[in-house]
């Protein structure tokens, strides 16, 4: 852990300028919201647990337009005070939660959808939470591309700046897919803040940067065509048989599908209210596919002797049960609140994904169990042939920090990508082959090094660091 060169200058004036410009109830200093705000789902982390639970911001500063951030940014950096941008606060690895204290910016009144076109590009504020897009969207006949499994309280920000892929990714990709992000406007930290726009594939850059690289203000993200999906539970108790029917649904171009999964027992035992549709046992595979093609994938499981136990059907407007409560880090979610021990971890299983998973089961035996969600290209270069892979999200009996890099370790030796959930820092969690650009890209929007500092470990200058001060 970095050490803390000294307190943060924090002088009383600078709380009434902060009042002045947002008014008193949009400046927080009690103890109970600086934890509240300064907290994401780090916890999912033993070790995250331990290295991030005394963290605290100074103050919270809730702001609902653009001129008011670029007043509030400019005497931040006048007074060198350390910013985290927050948006719904449900990240993983401690994105949000300022390592040196400081404000919290919480973005969630700038949520305007300015528009969604007809070619279905949709323009948003950076606290324009998913459900809302996906809502208007689905009105005008769209849909999001992609969408974390946290989309009813995630905001359009927070999913480009600290998440990847999620419901969608096995049609349309992760974030970084294609042009799934259209443009991304960025205000940079300086005493006279600047927008910088980034169009087409140059977005990338600024894309899962941990906030990081300045403040994302505005982007436009492509939609893709609405379909009527039915959500679809299949259970079979021989892990092999249905792993093969599963893969062969994800590859089916022909079947317009939003969503991918398999849960090896006994994961589908923590789905409480869902335990009835999952017999004892049985692994089971989550599909949300398009309503005019249900019979035929219930057909298709039948004749591989896999059974079709629940359907549910999209509500229009969109609204619960959702069986995408269950996938992606919900899984890992429900897990825990049944087993504290356990924890997990964020793998690409690239090709022979059954071998793997074999490896990892022999290797570690009765520590991981499977969760497996297929997604369409990411990245490029791990690739098999129908563009399709495998990513997993296995749970793990938690047994140390040793034992975490020794999961981690062999993976790698293995030849698994890994996103590494039990790290902070920009650098330590995907392998970020251009970390070099948003390196550059930092120095460009955050010269003085107070936006989020610490999150890019290799960036200097951090002036709240010992070792670079
Ligand atoms: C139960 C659960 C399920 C999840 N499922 C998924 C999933 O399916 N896919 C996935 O990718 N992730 C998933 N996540 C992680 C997380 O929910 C997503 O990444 C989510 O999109 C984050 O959005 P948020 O608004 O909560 O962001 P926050 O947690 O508030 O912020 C995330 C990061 O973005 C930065 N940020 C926020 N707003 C801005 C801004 N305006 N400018 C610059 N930086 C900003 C923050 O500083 C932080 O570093 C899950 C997490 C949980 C707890």
């Amino acid at each position: 852990m970095q050490k803390i060169s000294g307190p943060v200058d924090f002088p009383g004036e600078v709380v009434e300028q902060f009042k002045e410009i947002l008014g008193p109830a949009n400046v927080l200093t009690d103890p109970d919201n600086l934890e509240k705000f300064s907290k994401d789902f780090y916890w999912y982390s033993p070790k995250l647990k331990k290295e991030l639970e005394d963290k605290r911001a100074d103050i919270v500063l809730k702001i609902d337009c653009r001129e008011n951030l670029r007043r509030v940014v400019s005497i931040c950096c006048r007074h060198q005070i350390p910013l985290t941008v927050r948006g719904g606060g449900t990240g993983n690895y401690g994105q949000c939660i300022p390592l040196y204290g400081g404000a919290i910016l919480d973005l969630g009144g700038m949520n305007r959808i300015h528009s969604i076109s007809e070619a279905g590009v949709a323009r948003a504020e950076p606290g324009a939470r998913l459900i809302t897009i996906e809502t208007e969207g689905r009105k005008l006949g769209w849909e999001l591309r992609c969408m974390p499994s946290t989309f009813v309280k995630s905001s359009l920000a927070g999913f480009l700046c600290g998440g990847s892929a999620g419901i969608g990714s096995v049609t349309w990709g992760g974030i970084n897919n294609g042009d799934n992000v259209k443009s991304i406007s960025l205000m940079t930290i300086e005493e006279e803040p600047r927008i910088l726009k980034f169009d087409g594939r140059e977005c990338v850059k600024t894309l899962h940067t941990y906030g990081t690289t300045g403040i994302l203000v505005e982007a436009e993200i492509s939609l893709a065509p609405k379909v009527p999906y039915n959500q679809h539970i299949f259970v079979c108790p021989d892990w092999g048989k249905l792993l093969d029917w599963t893969d062969s649904i994800a590859s089916n171009e022909n079947l317009r599908k939003r969503l991918v999964t398999q849960f090896q027992w006994p994961i589908p035992s923590y789905f409480l209210p869902l335990r009835r549709f999952m017999p004892e046992g049985c692994h089971g595979m989550f599909l949300l596919v398009d309503r005019e093609q249900s019979e035929v994938v219930i057909r298709s499981a039948e004749s591989n002797g896999i059974r079709h136990t629940h359907l549910i059907p999209y509500k229009e407007p969109l609204r619960p049960p959702y069986l995408t409560d269950y996938t992606w880090n919900h899984t890992t979610l429900w897990a825990i609140k049944k087993d504290s021990t356990l924890t997990y971890n964020q793998l690409n299983l690239g090709d022979n994904f059954r071998n793997k998973i074999d490896q990892l089961w022999n290797r570690f035996p009765g520590e991981i169990m499977m969760h497996l969600e297929w997604i369409k290209g990411i990245p490029k270069s791990q690739n098999t042939e129908s563009g399709i892979f495998c990513g997993c999200m296995p749970l793990i009996k938690y047994k140390s920090d040793q034992r975490l890099r020794e999961i981690s370790n062999y993976c790698r030796e293995i030849g698994i990508f890994e996103a590494n959930p039990h790290t902070y820092f920009l650098e330590g969690g995907a392998a970020h082959p251009d970390i070099e650009t948003k390196r550059q890209l930092k120095s460009e929007t955050d010269p003085l090094g107070i936006l989020n500092p610490g999150k890019m470990r290799t960036y200097q200058p951090n002036p709240f660091c010992e070792a670079s001060a």
